[in-house]
């Protein structure tokens, strides 16, 4: 038996790119909290990864046999960007170095805070070592994380955003993603799964520098192909984006910046979904939250909250809105109810990419999983994943 150490659900290694001599900062959303911080303590807690069912801190060792790798392949990564820079700014020779890392990259979002997170608060009871099982449920499925991978490189543009005062904000779930429209509401899913059309990640490389894959139409200032400078602003919209990625904790080297995007931020517990179907089965759902990328999307989804409760569908033009606006119904919430009403009828097929290999799964397609860690030899799994080509 070893002792346990403090175990980090965001690497030290990556949060040391969104640092200054191991010093951050970093805030706690359940309290809007915002200190300073030494990376040795951020984005951990202790028993993180420890489970009955292993030894101690068994995973933690896992997890550092792959980190070394992850961090060398990084940082020739970076040092590429940082040539390419000054060279042609076009991305396509760096393309397979980026492809590689895909795996890690998605890895350590399965590895992440925000994604136990989830599965601890999916609304049922689960134990402590089960909880870990889950995790690792989708870890150590080689086949799944270089399908998610696949699914990836094959239908979302790459790019890459830059903020060149070091103002990118990581989230405690490593990466972030977002949904570039409004599609509909989803009984097993959120509107930003990887494997759908429209959805944007957003990978941390650095505090300066984000890879972005992208399907669908984003903002103008990201430019796939290539390495994008951003203006303050532009920094500001990704940031929130970011920071709504998260449930309790985000860094970011300047203070400033997390204050701004606090404001921004939306307190959301992962939701629970009922569905009833024809066959007169039902079932409970626990769902990420929902992200998006612009207002005009949330706005359309934060309706659809709302209509839930209230019955738009015998309302005339010149009725009195429902939501308490005091405006027609015509000159209010008809339009987001029309849009709404159709996506609803739409089969949600037709927002799946176009070579989808594999699609995120979500938190409650954890719980089909049998595999138990000690079912797995961890370290094998993990270096298939990382060293396999794709
Ligand atoms: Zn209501
Ligand atoms: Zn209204």
């Amino acid at each position: 038996m070893g002792t346990v150490k403090n175990q980090h659900y965001i690497q030290e290694k990556v949060l040391r790119e969104f640092a200054d001599n191991n010093q951050t900062y970093e805030v706690f959303l359940p309290e809007n909290k915002i200190y300073k911080t030494n990376i040795s303590n951020s984005m951990s807690s202790k028993y993180t990864y420890e489970s009955s069912r292993s030894e101690t801190n068994f995973l933690e060792k896992q997890f550092g046999k792959m980190e070394s790798e992850y961090t060398k392949k990084l940082l020739e990564l970076l040092r590429s960007i940082e040539t390419l820079e000054k060279d042609q700014n076009i991305l396509a020779s760096v393309l397979t170095q980026i492809y590689r890392l895909l795996p890690s990259f998605l890895i350590y979002y399965y590895r992440s805070g925000a994604v136990l997170y989830e599965i601890g608060n999916h609304g049922g009871n689960i134990n402590e070592d089960d909880k870990i099982d889950k995790v690792m449920a989708n870890i150590f499925d080689s086949n799944y994380i270089n399908n998610l991978s696949k699914t990836i490189q094959y239908n979302y543009e790459v790019s890459i955003i830059k903020s060149s005062n070091q103002g990118f904000i990581i989230s405690d779930q490593f990466l972030s993603t977002a949904s570039l429209n409004f599609k509909s509401r989803f009984i097993n899913g959120t509107n930003r799964m990887i494997g759908f059309r429209d959805v944007i990640v957003l990978i941390p490389l650095s505090s300066t520098y984000y890879l972005v894959f992208l399907n669908g139409k984003p903002p103008k200032y990201i430019q796939s192909g290539k390495i994008c400078n951003l203006l303050e602003d532009e920094i500001s919209q990704v940031n929130n984006v970011i920071i709504n990625n998260s449930y309790v904790k985000a860094v970011c080297l300047k203070e400033i910046n997390l204050v701004k995007s606090l404001k921004n931020f939306t307190h959301t517990r992962p939701s629970m979904t009922f569905a009833k179907f024809d066959s007169g089965n039902h079932s409970m759902t626990a769902l990420k939250k929902e992200v998006f990328f612009y207002e005009r999307d949330k706005s359309k989804h934060d309706f659809l909250q709302f209509k839930i409760h209230h019955d738009f569908s015998k309302l005339q033009f010149r009725d009195e809105c429902l939501c308490g606006s005091g405006k027609f119904f015509g000159n209010c919430c008809r339009y987001h109810y029309r849009t709404v009403m159709k996506s609803l009828k739409k089969d949600p097929e037709i927002y799946n990419v176009k070579y989808q290999y594999a699609v995120e799964r979500n938190i409650t397609d954890y719980y089909g999983h049998k595999q138990t860690i000690e079912s797995m030899n961890a370290y094998e799994h993990i270096m298939k994943v990382v060293t396999k080509k794709l």
